[in-house]
C-alpha cells in the first residue's frame, strides 16, 4: 500500500483510498491528485531489483495506485519496444533518435496503460459497472479490460463516430450509445457524468477530473524510456497532445523517480497539436495561467482524431510540466502527420495512425525550428496503431494495380505504377 493519499487539485480536498473516490465530491472537477509513500517505495524496491521483473508495466506497481496485485487486470500492456531508429536518425540527421512504440499494445494503442491501472481499481472497489466518454482508443481499451474483468462497459460516442471505432466496441461487448450532439457542451462527457452521478457507475475516461487512477499508467512509459536508455535521461521526449492527459502522465513518471532518487533531472517535454485544434499549445505559446486555459472555440478539423479534446482536461498539469521542464509546445498541419505517418511506416517497419505518428511530425518541425542538436537523444512516443483508422489509409496509400500472372506485366506495372527501379 503506497498511496498515501488523494488530493483535489481544485479545491484541495483530501480523500484517503478506503473512500473509494473517483471523483471530488465538490463538483467542481478538479483532478484526485495522488500522493504516494516514496520512503516506503524506495524501502520497497531498488533499480538492480527491476531487471528480474515480468516484461510489462506492472514491473513498477509500487508506483501505481492498486494496493492487492489479485485485483489486476492486465493484457501484458507496456513493456514496449524503444527502438533505435536508424534510417529515420539518418534521414534527420539526428544521431540518437528513438521510437517509443506504443502501438505494440494489446488494444493497439497507449491507452491500455490507463485502462488496465483505472479496470483494476474498478475491480478493487467493486464496481460493475463502467462508464466512458470516447469514440477512439479509450473506449476500445476500457472495452477490453473491461470484458477481461467481467465489468460492463456503457459507452457514449457522437452521433457521427465512424463505424470503424465502434465496431473494436461492439465487439468487445461494450454497449455503445450515439449521441446527438445538440449544444456546443460535449454531449457524450455530460452523459458520462450524469450517469455516474445518478446511477453510480464508475466513470473512466482518459482524462484526470473523472477518474485519477488511469493517468498512472503512462508514467510507466517514462519508467521504461529510461531503464531501456540504460538508465540515462534523455534531452527531449515528444508527446502528441490532445486532453494532455498522457502529457501529465509521462512527466509524473519521470517526477517519481527524481522523487525516489534513480534519476536527477528531466527531459524537456513537448506537446504536439494539431492545427485544427490545439487549446493547449496555444495556452503555452500565450504563457497561460495552467488554470486558466480557453478550449477550442470551434469543432475540430484534424485526421488526427485521438487529438480532438477542444478542452484539455489535464492541461492545468499538463502545463506546469512544460514549464517545469523547459519544455514547449508545436503545432502541425494534417499534411505533416500524414507525411510523418509515411516516414515511420516506409523507413521504420512502424504504422501508426494519425495521433500516433503525430509526435513525429512535431520533431520534424521543431528541428527546422532550431530547437534541436544533431547529437541529442530525442525520444518520439508513437502512440497509436495505423489499422484504427482503415479510411485514412485508403484515401492516402490508395489500393493495389491489378495485374495478369504475367512477369513482363509485372516488371512494366511495377515500372508505372510503383516508379519501382528495375
Ligand atoms: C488519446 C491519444 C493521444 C493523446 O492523449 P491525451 O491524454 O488525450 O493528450 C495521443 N495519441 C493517441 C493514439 C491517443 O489515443
Amino acid at each position: 500500500m503506497f498511496v498515501k493519499y488523494l488530493k483535489c487539485s481544485k479545491c484541495g480536498r483530501i480523500y484517503s483510498l478506503e473512500e473509494k473516490p473517483v471523483m471530488c465530491k465538490n463538483r467542481d472537477l478538479g483532478r484526485l491528485d495522488i500522493v504516494y509513500n516514496y520512503d516506503a517505495i524506495r524501502e520497497a524496491v531498488k533499480p538492480s531489483t527491476l531487471k528480474d521483473r515480468e516484461p510489462s508495466m506492472w514491473r513498477y506497481m509500487e508506483f501505481l495506485p492498486l494496493p492487492d496485485q489479485s485485483k489486476r487486470v492486465s493484457l501484458g500492456e507496456g513493456w514496449t519496444p524503444l527502438l533505435k531508429a536508424e534510417r529515420l536518425g539518418e534521414k534527420l540527421g539526428l544521431r540518437n533518435l528513438y521510437l517509443k512504440d506504443e502501438t505494440r499494445n494489446p488494444t493497439g494503442s497507449f491507452k491500455d496503460r490507463c485502462m488496465s491501472v483505472s479496470v483494476s481499481m474498478a475491480k478493487y472497489f467493486g464496481f460493475k459497472r463502467a462508464v466512458v466518454a470516447s469514440s477512439g482508443n479509450a473506449a476500445a481499451a476500457l472495452a477490453a479490460y473491461g470484458a477481461r474483468a467481467g465489468i460492463e462497459v456503457y459507452a457514449f460516442v457522437p452521433d457521427f463516430a465512424g463505424y470503424g471505432k465502434i465496431a473494436q466496441l461492439l465487439f468487445y461487448g461494450a454497449r455503445v450509445f450515439r449521441v446527438r450532439w445538440t449544444e456546443a457542451e460535449d454531449p457524450t462527457v455530460k452523459m458520462m457524468r450524469l450517469v455516474a452521478e445518478k446511477y453510480g457507475f464508475y466513470p473512466s475516461p482518459s482524462f484526470g477530473p473523472f477518474n485519477p487512477y488511469q493517468i498512472e499508467g503512462p508514467k510507466t512509459i517514462s519508467m521504461e524510456i529510461v531503464e531501456q536508455l540504460g538508465w540515462r535521461v534523455p534531452d527531449q521526449v515528444f508527446v502528441p497532445t490532445g486532453a494532455a492527459s498522457l502529457l501529465t502522465g509521462v512527466y509524473n513518471g519521470f517526477r517519481d523517480w527524481n522523487i525516489v532518487g534513480w534519476i536527477n533531472k528531466y527531459p524537456r517535454l513537448v506537446a504536439v497539436q494539431p492545427e485544427g485544434n490545439h487549446p493547449f499549445v496555444r495556452a503555452w505559446m500565450e504563457r497561460a495561467d495552467p488554470d486558466k486555459i480557453r478550449p477550442w472555440e470551434k469543432p475540430p478539423e484534424t485526421i488526427a482524431t485521438g487529438l480532438e479534446d477542444t478542452y484539455p482536461w489535464d492541461g492545468d498539469a499538463g502545463l506546469r510540466a512544460l514549464y517545469n521542464t523547459d519544455g514547449y509546445g508545436v503545432v502541425v498541419s494534417d499534411e505533416e502527420i500524414l507525411e510523418a505517418m509515411k516516414l515511420l511506416a516506409s523507413m521504420e517497419g512502424i504504422f501508426a495512425e494519425p495521433s500516433g505518428a503525430a509526435g513525429l511530425a512535431g520533431l520534424i518541425k521543431a528541428l527546422n525550428d532550431g530547437k534541436i542538436d544533431r547529437d541529442e537523444e530525442i525520444v518520439v512516443l508513437v502512440t497509436g496503431h495505423g489499422l484504427k483508422d482503415p479510411d485514412i489509409v485508403k484515401k492516402t496509400a490508395g489500393d493495389a494495380p491489378t495485374i495478369n500472372p504475367d512477369p513482363e506485366e509485372f516488371i512494366k506495372t511495377a515500372r508505372q505504377y510503383y516508379k519501382a527501379n528495375l
